[in-house]
């Protein structure tokens, strides 16, 4: 039998009870909110270290593991069990280097997510698979990742089943380990420094103005519509509130510029057109 360190979140501890069974001195670590900068002093000395939960959990996860084995056994769409990073989150946001765990699905959990938390995560997979679509990095085995995603979410809206969005959230995942994310994602992590907002909601926010700028062939299609239009009514109809109160524009603008990731998507950006869209947020 092997030790471990499962790594779970207040919505998995149950779970992360039950299948502690199958180790010894199993040690637990409960997380709440998106992982700073204190998990990189965490040591680990189990055999192997178990995520349960969302990126923040899964994330965690990764870091402390370092060369051991991980697991990684999502309840959300985050779609970090397909990446070889984790982020954590302070004054700025850090990338961290990680292996890629070991994905394992698991479809007994229970996974009543609040609404928030389904809504947030629906719109992170959805950004990263609309991103990838679109990313100059874009390769076709991305894009079959993306596109299948995308197909997966759809279905999700419809019949509300967890599990479909979860492994849609895993196909979008090893779409961006490919082509990465771009202008969305790089504008979410300025929302999420400056105002504490999640990271799946930042994105939800953001989405619906991206599109309408890069205005992308091919992708309202996807979703079954005929113009970029129709997609944004679409979803900012799924992604509710959009607005942020008292936003700093240029303050936003300017973190945002600095990711360089921001002229990754098809339609250059500038710091005016930036503030343009970004204007669109003020509540
Ligand atoms: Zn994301």
């Amino acid at each position: 039998m092997q030790s471990a360190l499962i790594v779970h979140s207040r919505h998995t501890k149950c779970y992360a009870k039950l299948i502690s069974k199958k180790y010894r001195d199993v040690r637990f670590l409960e997380v709440s909110g998106q992982p700073t900068e204190k998990v990189l002093d965490i040591k680990n000395n189990k055999d192997i270290v178990i995520g349960i939960g969302g990126g923040s959990a899964i994330d965690t996860a990764k870091i402390i593991s370092k060369n051991k084995r991980c697991i990684a056994i999502p309840t959300t769409a985050a779609g970090a069990s397909m990446t070889p990073y984790a982020t954590v989150w302070g004054k700025e946001k850090i990338t961290v280097p990680t292996k890629r765990p070991i994905l394992k699905m698991d479809y007994d959990i229970t996974k009543d997510l609040p609404l928030r938390v389904l809504q947030s995560t629906t719109f992170d997979a959805l950004s990263h698979a609309i991103e990838s679509f679109w990313s100059k990095n874009a390769t076709s085995q991305s894009k079959g990742y993306s596109k299948k995603a995308i197909h997966l979410i759809n279905k999700y809206f419809k019949n509300k089943d967890i599990d479909i969005l979860i492994t849609a959230g895993n196909l979008a995942g090893q779409a961006i380990a490919i082509a990465k994310t771009n202008v969305v994602h790089a504008a979410s992590y300025a929302l999420t420094i400056k105002y504490g907002i999640s990271h799946g909601a930042a994105c939800g926010m953001l989405l619906p103005h991206f599109v309408q700028y890069m205005d992308f062939k091919g992708l309202p299609e996807l979703f079954n519509l005929n113009l970029t239009e129709e997609l944004v009514v679409f979803l900012k109809k799924r992604f509710i509130p959009q607005k942020i109160k008292n936003l700093d524009i240029k303050l936003i603008t300017r973190i945002t510029m600095g990711y360089k990731k921001i002229n990754g998507g098809p339609k250059k950006l500038n710091r005016k057109k930036l503030e343009i869209i970004l204007k669109k947020l003020k509540g």
